[in-house]
């Protein structure tokens, strides 16, 4: 049986996402700002009714695993961890913060947004060929590697339409950003809205 604690009525007035998760990592509540966010990102298939149960690292990226994993002991260890990650879509580019505290024997989670702004134009050069075959996207900012021009851009085409080849990978910046010497949150924080 699963066992949470008492879960404010507050968190379901708040605008940012949250939700709890049990020991084994499971998603067991989400407020309805998670219901919100979903419909607007994902389709009703990412629906709170839908994940409840669901492992949160079925849904991380592979190559950020161990650094969620390791940002997740340190929650428990320390009684928090914070992590600004990147969740932009072709049209919007967006940046959340996370902050992870213990919750019962699990974790709570709190999204608050950073930064929402228009997405940038698009980088990609004429010849759609130079990023495949089989394109390497970013897990955490979504770039492309061009592969001929041996650099990594943003081309939203490859968001709207996904490829039918399409892998998950860090670029250098992006990993640089999460298992790097400094590692984790380099941005200043702003005063809670
Ligand atoms: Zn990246």
């Amino acid at each position: 049986m699963v066992v949470i604690l008492s879960w404010p009525s507050d968190y379901d007035r708040d605008p940012s996402v949250i939700y709890a998760v049990d020991e084994r990592f499971r998603i067991v509540r989400c407020n309805p700002a998670w219901d919100t966010f979903a419909l607007e990102n994902n389709g009703s298939a990412a629906k709170e009714s839908k994940v409840q149960g669901l492992s949160l690292f079925a849904v991380i990226p592979q190559v950020l695993s161990e650094y969620y994993d390791a940002g997740f002991q340190v929650a428990r260890k320390e009684g928090r961890w914070q992590h600004d990650f990147d969740c932009s879509s072709a049209r919007v580019t967006r940046r959340l913060r996370m902050t992870v505290t213990p919750f019962g024997s699990g974790l709570l989670f709190r999204n608050v947004v950073m930064k929402d702004t228009l997405a940038p134009p698009s980088e990609a050069v004429a010849n759609f060929a130079d990023y495949g075959p089989g394109i390497n996207m970013c897990s955490h900012c979504r770039r492309v590697e061009n592969r001929k021009a041996n650099v990594w851009q943003w081309v939203p085409e490859f968001i709207e339409k996904v490829p039918a080849e399409i892998h998950s990978r860090l670029c250098p910046a992006c990993w640089a950003y999460h298992y790097g010497d400094a590692g984790g949150s380099k941005e200043t924080p702003v005063p809670a809205a």
